[in-house]
């Protein structure tokens, strides 16, 4: 047994605006009042497109939901001559809790490198965010067998000069690449493999405290049908959740993963 609250994150990627934020996340809030769920036991978040966090904001505040929700990127810097770029104290001013930081797509189609990782890890923790700082292999480094040293690699360059209490309050998600948006989910066994040798390195790197405390998620097309034997293996600590987070009432379940 652990102390680590699970956390059941849904990534709406670049999907629903934000009129369609409102209306899911409404549902989702209802799905899960009705189930009545029990958020200190798992907690359970949206992370939506810059546009929508205003109206999820609003949302939450006037029913007082005990859902949280965050952004899918931050810039590395507080402000200045970035143009496009979001600044973490931007988000922080609107409630925001956690941050994506290196998902696969940011750094396939963005370039996003472990220091530019790094680089928004430390900028979002700066502003007081909770990053979720996402690592895993592509096919081609999984088939040559080098998934554990390659994603380990990820998780020391992102977690580089940070502190030990930073790593502690912060969360790392394993997305095997070829795992996410493709129907193909990891067994829970590698899912596992990967969630404890992430554990493994924090340990190395910091100490056993550090690495008891910080929370590993899995993610990669997680769903209802899925989702209990992932959450079974003793080093998950909840998923991150791509496409069936979309649908309000397919994420409730996931989220309660009975
Ligand atoms: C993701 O985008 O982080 C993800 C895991 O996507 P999916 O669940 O669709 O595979």
């Amino acid at each position: 047994a652990n102390t680590r609250t699970p956390l059941m994150a849904g990534n709406w990627k670049m999907n629903l605006d934000h009129h369609q934020a409102t209306h899911t996340v409404q549902k989702l809030a209802w799905t899960l009042k009705d189930a009545k769920h029990d958020y200190a036991a798992v907690e359970v978040a949206v992370l939506v497109p810059f546009t929508d966090l205003r109206s999820v904001q609003t949302l939450v505040d006037a029913d007082k939901l005990e859902l949280v929700y965050g952004a899918q990127d931050v810039s590395a810097h507080e402000s200045g001559a970035y143009t496009g770029e979001i600044s973490p104290l931007f988000l922080a001013k609107l409630g925001v809790t956690y941050v994506a930081v290196g998902h696969s797509e940011r750094r396939q189609y963005h370039a996003e490198d472990d220091a530019v990782v790094n680089a928004k890890t430390t900028s979002a923790l700066g502003a007081g965010l909770v990053p979720i700082v996402c690592v895993g292999e592509p096919l081609e480094v999984r088939e040559a067998g080098e998934h554990v040293p390659h994603t380990l690699a990820q998780v020391e360059g992102a977690l580089a000069d940070l502190t030990a209490e930073q790593v502690a309050g912060l969360v790392i998600a394993y997305e095997p690449v070829w795992a996410i948006g493709t129907g193909k989910t990891a067994t829970p066994e590698d899912a596992q493999e990967l969630c404890a040798a992430i554990r493994v390195k924090v340990a190395e790197l910091y100490d056993q405290a550090t690495a008891d405390a910080v929370r590993v998620l899995y993610g990669g097309s997680v769903k209802s049908s899925n989702v209990a034997s992932i959450m079974d293996k003793p080093d998950v600590d909840g998923a991150l959740v791509g496409g069936a987070s979309l649908d309000p009432e397919e994420f409730a379940k996931i989220a309660r993963y009975q």
